[in-house]
């Protein structure tokens, strides 16, 4: 088995596994299988409210229902807050994060409203005024860590036009293609949370490099936040991986599949009767 190719699997238990994540997982594994590389699983845990021991297990079970096989120990990143932690330490250090106080209806009235979900552009409040900063932090008030993507290009010394990540297309006919940093999807991302000492976006950039993942494959909802992790990775100096987002798959009904379908959950086609094959017939791979 080579590390020269190590891939991974990166749900969040925060449901069931429905068939896109079975698409998402088996094009992992099954890329990893025919390099005779590694294909790791990394359980995206970091949201407390929202993660669930009991979906954990549930995962590790559809994946080896499924006939997946995986190479190392999982990952659990709520194991690992001390790594996104000195992450933050590296960054902060370079004067590169500032603390943001602000709460959301602040961000709202100041038109600086997070765009919904993981997607970039972030809102860019700027840090605070120094002697206001002082006091909410002798108040004690939780704050989050932001990038400054100001100081962050200007820390780059070769400039941001050099920082690009190769995207190796699934769809046939169609090359790799080198995509260049676009600064202007990025914004001054949320790196740690109030709640949570990290973010999906730190996290995640962190967690590939310690797992020494080379190609990530995973579903194209994730291409532009490809642009915040391929830019961390130049500030944490850490390489960067080869990328290959792959389409989203939709149900009948032209809606692509969620969390809250459950009549697409592996769990619901296996007490249906479905076996491993009918799965991989069902997302159109090989069985
Ligand atoms: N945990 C993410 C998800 O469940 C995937 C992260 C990634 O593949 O980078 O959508």
């Amino acid at each position: 088995m080579s590390t020269a190719f190590t891939t991974r699997f990166a749900p969040s238990p925060t449901g069931r596994l429905h068939l896109g994540h079975a698409f998402s997982a088996v094009l992992a594994h099954d890329a990893a299988r025919a390099a005779g590389g590694r294909f790791l699983l990394r359980i995206e845990d970091i949201d407390a409210g929202r993660c669930r021991p009991a979906f954990t297990q549930a995962i590790l079970d559809d994946l080896a229902w499924l006939g997946l096989t995986w190479d190392a120990d999982v990952r659990r990143q709520s194991d690992h807050i001390a790594d996104y932690q000195r992450a933050i330490d590296q960054l902060r250090q370079a004067g590169l994060v500032y603390r943001c106080f602000r709460t959301r209806s602040e961000l709202a009235e100041a038109s600086l409203s997070a765009p919904h979900g993981r997607a970039p552009v972030a809102p860019s409040p700027g840090p605070h005024d120094p002697s206001d900063e002082a006091a909410r932090l002798e108040a004690g008030a939780p704050y989050a860590w932001r990038l400054s993507l100001g100081a962050a290009l200007a820390h780059i010394s070769r400039g941001a036009e050099d920082i690009a990540f190769t995207e190796e297309t699934l769809d046939a006919g169609s090359g790799p293609r080198v995509v260049r940093l676009d600064p202007s999807l990025i914004g001054d991302v949320v790196l740690a949370r109030k709640d949570t000492p990290t973010s999906y976006h730190l996290a995640v950039t962190v967690d590939d490099a310690l797992q020494g993942v080379t190609h990530i494959i995973r579903g194209e909802d994730l291409f532009e936040a490809t642009h915040v992790h391929v830019l961390l990775q130049r500030l944490l100096g850490l390489p960067t991986p080869r990328y290959r987002h792959h389409r989203l798959l939709a149900g009948p009904d032209g809606k692509r599949y969620a969390k809250r379908d459950a009549s697409v959950t592996l769990d619901a086609l296996r007490s249906g009767g479905a076996t491993p094959d009918d799965i991989r017939r069902m997302i159109g791979l090989p069985a």
